[in-house]
């Protein structure tokens, strides 16, 4: 099976009533890790980079590992991701290399740091939904300001700086013509998140809940969701790590979001948690090793065991047979039908 369109996965997911977990990767284990807990669960799958990813792995070698990937799992619906795609450039060499959708976040300017004005964020994201869809690329846009900085994005503020007005989204969506809206409700990037259990207060659902009720056709998306488990955190700091106590998002606000209108929900730092603690563990208990097979291969478990029970817990398990793959050419005739209102 070739490589999805986000967009069909995510309408695909609204049908089912389920969210489906977009996980980041680096290398070649953090692709078949996600791949082999797609497999066991039956999931469809968003594997998604972001630009220090792509210069991490020199982007070819991502991309074609990615093809690996379609052709070792064809019966996996497989979308490739930019993640916080920091201008239309980036977007478009997202594009040309071979992802099926890609994240205008113009919440910031392009230096990845400075919040942007609401202007420039339409103006930069319609450029980019203009260019994607007449290649049947889908686009994520955002609105509101992340908490956090990752791989050196993030304005590096709390979570509750910048939360989405609901109106600005509307106006937001009506001008750009995104698939999918990524929207600030308190969380973070990065594993300190919070320093309390969150509740639902503390995530601001309700906020959440009255942006799916104006906007009940976008796919909304949850950046920084990692759960951050308390017994991935053990194990890391019994084998001589030294992380600091941490919560992140519950699993049960999670789910309370994909009841309302939440369909692509981002990780990134669970699966770091599990490769990291998987490795430790090897150092400290087989000191005599020097194979790198022989912690790689219990980190790429490790991942594969957190983002499969994520599956599961999302809703995506079992409906990877559901559909067949729309190719992009037929995504960019759908799109010309549509009209974008400004
Ligand atoms: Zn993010």
């Amino acid at each position: 099976m070739p490589l999805v369109s986000l967009r069909q996965l995510l309408d695909e997911a609204a049908k089912g009533g389920y969210g489906v977990g977009a996980f980041n990767v680096n290398n070649m284990e953090q692709i078949q890790a996600i791949m082999e807990a797609a497999r066991k669960t039956g999931s469809p799958v968003i594997v998604q980079a972001s630009r220090g990813s792509r210069a991490y792995s020199n982007d070819r070698f991502l991309y074609h590992l990615m093809l690996a990937a379609t052709e070792v799992y064809p019966e996996i619906p497989t979308v490739l991701h930019q993640d916080h795609g920091n201008s239309p450039e980036t977007c478009k060499s997202a594009i040309e290399m071979g992802f099926t959708s890609v994240m205008m976040d113009g919440s910031l300017m392009a230096d990845g740091k400075t919040p942007s004005s609401f202007q420039y964020n339409v103006k930069v994201t319609r450029e980019v939904v203009e260019m994607a869809h007449a290649r049947g690329v889908t686009v994520e846009g955002e609105i509101g300001c992340l908490g956090g900085i990752e791989d050196g994005h993030g304005a590096g503020l709390d979570g509750l700086a910048h939360l989405t007005d609901p109106d600005e989204a509307v106006e937001f969506v009506h001008k750009t013509g995104v698939d999918a809206l990524a929207i600030a409700v308190g969380t973070s990037h990065g594993a300190y998140k919070f320093n309390r259990p969150p509740t639902g207060e503390t995530l601001k659902m309700a906020r959440l809940i009255e942006i799916h009720r104006k906007l009940p056709n976008v796919h909304l998306v949850m950046h920084g969701s990692s759960s951050v488990p308390k017994d991935l955190q053990d194990i890391i700091n019994r084998y001589g790590g030294k992380l600091k106590p941490t919560w992140g998002v519950p699993v049960e606000e999670i789910q309370l979001g994909i009841k309302n209108g939440v369909r692509k929900i981002n990780v990134d730092t669970d699966s770091r948690l599990a490769m990291t603690g998987a490795i430790r563990k090897v150092f400290a208990e087989h000191p005599e090793e020097f194979d790198p097979r022989s912690y790689l291969k219990p980190a790429r478990e490790a991942m594969q065991q957190v983002i499969a029970q994520r599956m599961a817990e999302f809703g995506q398990a079992g409906h990877a047979g559901d559909y067949q793959p729309i190719p992009l050419a037929e995504m960019a005739k759908r799109y010309a039908h549509e009209t974008i209102t400004v």
